[in-house]
């Protein structure tokens, strides 16, 4: 098949934004400057591209025309849905304009299955809403990350994004059943149906999670709920390193096996700033480092309470943890996670900072912070660490602030060999460079780095098999792949 150039096309110039209209209707497709701006920008502000036009279609039989007109004039696609994303993977990259898709509009439940215990729902649902229909129907959807008001299925699915409960119900990619998938050359692939057991031949669904919308635009999901909650317990607790965290994680998890449904470190200055950016955020005390934790049931025959106070009280007389608080109340547990939710945005608000989100086994963790130590005292000195994350998951985020006073702006020479260093370490130890968040545009040099070459053939093999115009989310993900 013949590569089409991407043509120069603004809004102003083409038979394509008529056609666009046509398809769309009133209201589906924005095209001034001021209308496009917020879908041209990324979450953290690092990339702003223009689009010739932001589609908001309002059915999967839309996206499969627009995605036929756009290859039928070689116009590059940008799936989009809630604009979350930490790698810019949403955004257009520089070069020719791209046409943005955003799937927000398509946000409806098409059904809840008890007996099953599965939801179907179309791309464009934020997480929030997702689990809140969950819980009506008296049932449990698990993950949960600081963006859900905003994050959408769709976006969820193509980062295969992680968040706090990974530890106990897997990422995203382990709650997908089944996809409705607009491909390339604008058929639809409908794989929604929930069989529990299917190996009739590639599980398809697969190639797409995780994917950032660089084989297909994802319009539907078929996800699987859990038994709701009955009860949960949950502790702030004061530890004076990332050794004692890791001890208390392990006593933890040896005591509430997968009843352990959170288990979050945050160093003492990481957790300072999400205090200062929540309402009421004092912290109850202060210590060198924290870990959130938090015990859950299905039933009555578990007692959480039970178990998180008898793995404190140990830790505690073992001086493996300096302090413990254990929530008295739903509010109170909320307040926790709300603490632990602000530092991304908290970190945003004062002056930001270089993000990486690497994993190591987890018995590498407390090397892996004392090595970022070394390393930012011995070639960044004036920057300040910010760590916390995933602990149980092995997958912290060690992002690296400007000096007090500047900004991230300021970090813009050194951004470049911080991420390399950074990055080097965590695959040094048998890590990730990239455990949660994806590649988009800002993570391709690690990929370069690190992928080996067999990998990085595979992947360009699947690219070219689903995409061979290299329509769908150009730049991203795979380097080389503009
Ligand atoms: P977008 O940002 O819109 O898109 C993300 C990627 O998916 C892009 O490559 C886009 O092209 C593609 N895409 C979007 N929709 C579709 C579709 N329908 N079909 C095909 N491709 C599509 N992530 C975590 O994993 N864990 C966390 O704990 C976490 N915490 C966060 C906290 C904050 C405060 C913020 C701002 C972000 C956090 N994130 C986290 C990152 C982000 O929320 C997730 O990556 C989320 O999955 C993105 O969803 P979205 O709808 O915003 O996707």
């Amino acid at each position: 098949m013949e590569k089409p150039q991407n043509k120069q096309v603004g809004p102003e110039s083409s038979g394509l934004v008529e056609a666009l209209h046509a398809i769309l209707g009133q209201g589906g497709l924005l095209t001034s400057p001021e209308d496009r701006a917020p879908y041209e920008r990324d979450w953290r502000g690092l990339v702003k591209n223009p689009a010739c036009a932001v589609a908001l279609p309002k059915t999967t039989q839309q996206v499969a025309e627009i995605v036929k007109l756009c290859a039928a004039n070689g116009v590059s696609i940008v799936p989009q849905g809630g604009n979350t994303g930490l790698v810019a993977g949403a955004v257009p990259i520089a070069g020719p304009p791209q046409l943005i898709i955003c799937l927000n509009r398509m946000n409806r439940i098409k059904t809840i299955d008890l007996a099953t215990n599965y939801i179907t729902a179309e791309a464009g649902l934020t997480l929030s809403e997702l689990q809140h229909a969950a819980a009506e129907a008296g049932r449990f959807f698990p993950v949960s990350l600081g963006a859900e008001g905003s994050a959408r299925i769709g976006g969820l699915i193509s980062t295969n994004a992680g968040g706090m409960q990974v530890l106990s119900y897997g990422s995203m990619r382990a709650q997908v059943l089944g996809l409705e998938v607009v491909l390339a050359d604008g058929r639809i692939w409908d794989g929604l149906a929930a069989c529990p057991k299917d190996n009739t031949g590639y599980d398809l669904k697969q190639i797409f999670i995780g994917a950032e919308g660089t084989l297909g635009i994802i319009t539907a999901a078929c996800l699987r709920l859990y038994p709701a909650i009955a009860a949960r317990a949950s502790a702030l607790v004061g530890v004076d390193s990332p050794e004692a965290a890791l001890r208390l994680f392990q006593a933890a998890r040896a005591a509430a096996g997968s009843g352990l449904t959170l288990c979050e470190y945050m160093e003492g200055d990481s957790l300072a700033l999400g205090a200062a950016h929540v309402a009421g955020g004092a912290l109850p005390f202060i210590a060198p480092g924290y870990l959130l934790l938090e015990v859950s049931a299905p039933d009555s025959a578990h007692a959480p309470g039970a178990t998180l106070e008898s793995v404190l009280a140990q830790a505690l007389e073992q001086s493996v943890a300096t302090d413990a608080v254990i929530a008295q109340s739903e509010r109170e547990r909320l307040h926790f996670i709300a603490l632990r939710e602000a530092i991304s945005e908290g970190e945003l608000a004062e002056g930001g900072a270089v993000k990486h989100d690497i994993s190591v086994p987890l018995g590498k963790i407390p090397a892996m912070v004392a090595a970022v130590r070394t390393l930012v005292a011995e070639k960044y000195p004036d920057c300040r660490p910010n760590i916390f994350g995933h602990v149980g998951d092995g997958n912290l985020h060690i992002n690296i602030r400007p000096p007090k006073g500047q900004s991230i702006a300021d970090l813009a020479p050194r951004k470049t060999d911080i991420t390399a260093d950074i990055e080097a370490l965590a695959v040094s130890m048998g890590g990730s460079f990239s455990a949660e968040h994806g590649i988009g545009q800002l993570r391709l040099a690690g990929m370069a780095a690190h992928k080996s070459p067999v990998a990085l053939d595979l992947m360009r093999a699947v690219k070219h098999a689903l995409d061979p115009a290299n329509l769908l989310n150009p730049g991203k993900t795979i380097p080389g792949a503009v």
